[in-house]
């Protein structure tokens, strides 16, 4: 009897033993392929993030190196009617042939126009509207009309120039291009790119990258026109929309003529705003890139403020100077608010700073004072002034801070008593 306890208490021990074993082995064997793949999902994302860095510094280096400065000559390739011909589109060819560096979506060219019959160059600043390409640069330029109060003013120079005058083969002088405005390829953050009318042009040039990377972030395309009348590229967005299931399109007629079908030329009667977004997105938890007409950029960012979006995640460009002085703060907004004298000495004029105004190139267009200018946004250099005495603050951030004795005026205003060579 007491043998058979025995052998049976051996027996359950053994398997007792066994099973501890097994169960210690499998944990063991479970936790190291766990480690295992741990490491291996690190290891993926390291060399993930490494190849970004390396991208990053390729492009870089590429975009240092085929850079240029000054202008450069550039030919139109082709110019091309967009939707109602409102908008032309030209596609412009290095003359030299040379590669072309690698631009960030969203930035903008400078173009030195030699209009007939004005012996002062013209300076005027148009998005990239296409990825960028090594081969080509294309701008969509809308004709601008005169004022609607002023029909018998004469209507937009440069813009007429390009759609009346330039023809392909006709050759032009560009400036490499530049602008903080522009979306970081790197990274796949949500986006929601906004664009009004022509303000399309920076908004669809980020969309085209996202598309071209074959990157899968998601993005959402809202654009805001009267109907389809002015629909630019309407074939295009419609084809990237079927194509790629991490784009959402959301054409915005505010005027629908009654050819116009919701849901076919459509998605929403009416303007672009936060209350359609709200409808649409699932929170406000994406990165907002917008450009359009004045009422609309002001709308949207007062509305995406008031939606709890942070100012970091609201990046906008402004095409005109009314934009740019009404959403810009002076970075410290005390100091603009006092009583200085600005003197521009070569037209012997001392006028009281008024800080409402808002730049020093908005200040002296009101005193009569023409200086030249191209992009009204610290980007074209063209603005550039000689500060005789007294000191300047930005309002914003210069693509590359001027010398010092010089300030950008269509991005500064005073900081104290200040004579300028103009
Ligand atoms: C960064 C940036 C990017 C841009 N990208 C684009 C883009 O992609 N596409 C695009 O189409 N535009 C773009 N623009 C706008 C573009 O640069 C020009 O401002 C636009 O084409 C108008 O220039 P213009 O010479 O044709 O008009 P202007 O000659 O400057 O005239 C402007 C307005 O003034 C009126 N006017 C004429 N004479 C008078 C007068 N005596 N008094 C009062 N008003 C008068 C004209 O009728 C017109 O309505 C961009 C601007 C910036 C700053």
């Amino acid at each position: 009897m007491q043998d058979l306890f025995q052998v049976s208490a051996f027996v359950w021990f053994t398997a007792a033993t066994a099973v501890y074993v097994v169960v210690l082995t499998y944990n063991n064997l479970r936790a190291s392929a766990q480690l295992a793949r741990t490491s291996l999902l690190e290891r993926e994302e390291l060399r993930a993030r490494t190849a970004e860095i390396m991208a990053r510094i390729q492009s870089e280096q590429e975009r240092t190196e085929l850079s240029w400065n000054g202008f450069r000559k550039f030919e139109i390739a082709e110019k091309q009617p967009e939707a109602d011909g409102s908008i032309f589109s030209f596609y412009l060819k290095p003359h030299d042939s040379r590669p072309l560096p690698p631009f960030r979506p969203g930035q903008f060219l400078t173009f030195r126009l030699h209009l007939p019959d004005e012996t002062k160059p013209l300076i005027r600043c148009y998005s990239l509207s296409d990825s960028p390409k090594t081969d080509y640069y294309r701008v969509s330029i809308k004709k601008v009309p005169p004022p609607r109060d002023k029909p018998e003013l004469p209507p937009g120079r440069s813009s007429s120039f390009f759609h009346d005058h330039l023809e392909k083969g006709d050759i032009l002088d560009v400036k490499a291009p530049s602008g903080h405005f522009f979306l970081d390829t790197s990274v796949q953050t949500p986006i929601v790119l906004i664009g009004g009318g022509v303000g399309l042009t920076p908004v669809l040039s980020m969309l085209n990258a996202v598309v071209d990377s074959a990157s899968k972030r998601e993005v959402w395309f809202f654009l805001g026109v009267r109907n389809s009348i002015e629909h630019p590229m309407k074939e295009h967005l419609e084809s990237l929309a079927r194509e790629n299931e991490n784009l959402h399109l959301c054409i915005c007629y505010s005027n629908p003529t009654e050819n116009c079908v919701e849901g076919r030329d459509y998605q929403h009667g009416g303007h672009v705003g936060v209350d359609l977004m709200k409808e649409r997105l699932k929170s406000n938890n994406y990165e907002f890139y917008f450009c359009g007409p004045p009422p609309m950029m002001n709308a949207l960012d007062e509305q995406l403020k008031a939606w709890g979006v942070p100012d970091e995640r609201i990046n906008y460009e402004a095409f005109g100077p009314a934009t740019v002085k009404r959403l810009k703060e002076p970075q410290e907004p005390g100091s603009a608010q006092q009583a200085f004298t600005v003197t521009f000495t070569k037209s012997e004029k001392s006028v009281a700073w008024d800080p409402e105004v808002g730049s020093l190139l908005d200040f002296a267009e009101d005193q009569g004072i023409a200086i030249d200018s191209g992009c009204r946004a610290g980007n074209c250099g063209t603005c550039l002034t000689a500060i005789q005495s007294g000191e300047v603050e930005y309002v914003g951030t210069p693509g590359e801070m001027p010398e010092r004795g010089s300030c950008l005026v269509c991005l500064s205003v005073p900081k104290s008593d200040l004579k300028l060579d103009a």
